[in-house]
């Protein structure tokens, strides 16, 4: 697989709504495998390769650009800035975090915190909450005012690495997805029906994207590809660990915002066991997916959701496993190749 292209899409800033740089990253990335490529309003861009078959249906696969970020919300006269942020949190994870601040220049930053000589016990102990947070970028206030406004991106800062088995970095969510729809549309062969991949904007912040793009391309079939949730760890019991790194690509049942069709989930399935692809299945009891978005578009859309499962999402240190994700990238090959096999 080529760790250098997900390292490169990991890289790639865009937090919902801001999702420009990644839009262009895609494009070119698709540009020798696409027949045509278009975008709409609200930024959804839409690679496309038509179907050869005599009635050809409209299949909308989708991963989204956005990242979970913030926004600057207050600098202090001091220079310290205060954000917002984009998508679910955890202010365990942020203290002492290095990010990067896109203003009239990309400026290095750190999320400070007191030091710990100076705190009481129960200060330690406590989770300072997200609004308290500030980022240091290690200039005077004036001038961190010229370079920088209200409004301003911001992103966590974390490099991309191979980790034994696995990979690591900032953002797998959702740009292992991403990754896994580049690769599965410019690996397979042909396809009866038309094949649209959708790099969708704002998925962290309630699958605006989705929802917009199904509108507009009234697909007959949607197919998200996202991170889901491995909590095979320390501290967790076996049954609630949803799914486990290295087991396979996941097949979803459901979650908080989708019913996966159940005949796509016995189609992924059957896929998955004729040829050998490892899989899991998977109930996610909290959180979603563009597959969301796309159910609810119009009269509905039969949806499922291609997961690939990750450990400690939302963090700076997301963690997915090389094998997990070319199974992913298999067995949506597979269904490119092969969904005019599916009856609905
Ligand atoms: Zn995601």
């Amino acid at each position: 697989m080529s760790l250098e292209l997900l390292a490169r899409l990991c890289r790639t800033p865009g937090i919902p709504g801001r999702e420009e740089q990644m839009r262009q990253l895609i494009r070119q990335e698709l540009s020798a495998y696409a027949e045509d490529f278009f975008e709409d309003q609200m930024g959804n861009l839409f690679a496309v390769r038509k179907g050869s078959g005599p009635s050809p249906r409209t299949i909308m696969i989708a991963a989204h650009m956005d990242e979970i970020g913030f926004v600057v919300r207050y600098i202090s006269k001091e220079g310290f800035i205060y954000f917002h942020p984009v998508g679910g949190f955890d202010p365990r994870t942020l203290v002492a975090q290095r990010v990067k601040v896109y203003g009239r220049e990309v400026l290095d930053g750190v999320i400070g915190i007191k030091p710990t000589h100076l705190t009481t016990p129960e200060e330690r102990s406590k989770v300072i909450p997200l609004s308290d947070l500030f980022v240091d970028v290690g200039l005077p206030g004036e001038e961190v005012r010229q370079l920088v406004q209200v409004g301003d991106m911001i992103t966590l800062e974390r490099e991309f690495i191979p980790l034994g088995q696995c990979v690591t970095s900032k953002t797998l969510d959702d740009r292992v997805g991403l990754y896994v729809m580049i690769e599965a549309f410019r690996r397979f062969q042909a396809s009866a029906d038309d094949i649209y991949a959708v790099a969708t904007v704002q998925e962290e912040v309630g699958l605006r994207g989705a929802q917009t793009a199904a509108f507009g391309l009234e697909p007959d079939i949607g197919i998200a590809i996202d991170i889901t949730i491995a909590a095979d760890i320390p501290g967790m019991e076996e049954k609630d660990y949803c799914t486990r790194l290295g087991e396979g690509v996941a097949i979803k049942v459901l979650d908080s915002y989708s019913i996966s069709d159940q005949r796509l989930v016995h189609f992924f399935r059957q896929l998955a066991e004729e040829n050998n692809i490892p899989y899991q299945m998977e109930v996610l009891p909290r959180g979603g997916t563009d597959a969301g978005g796309m159910q609810r578009s119009r009269e509905g859309i039969p949806v499922c959701t291609i997961s690939i499962p990750t450990r400690y999402t939302h963090s700076a240190v997301e963690t997915a496993h090389q094998e997990d994700i070319e199974a992913a990238i298999a067995l949506m090959t597979l269904f490119l190749e092969n969904s005019s096999a599916l009856q609905l």
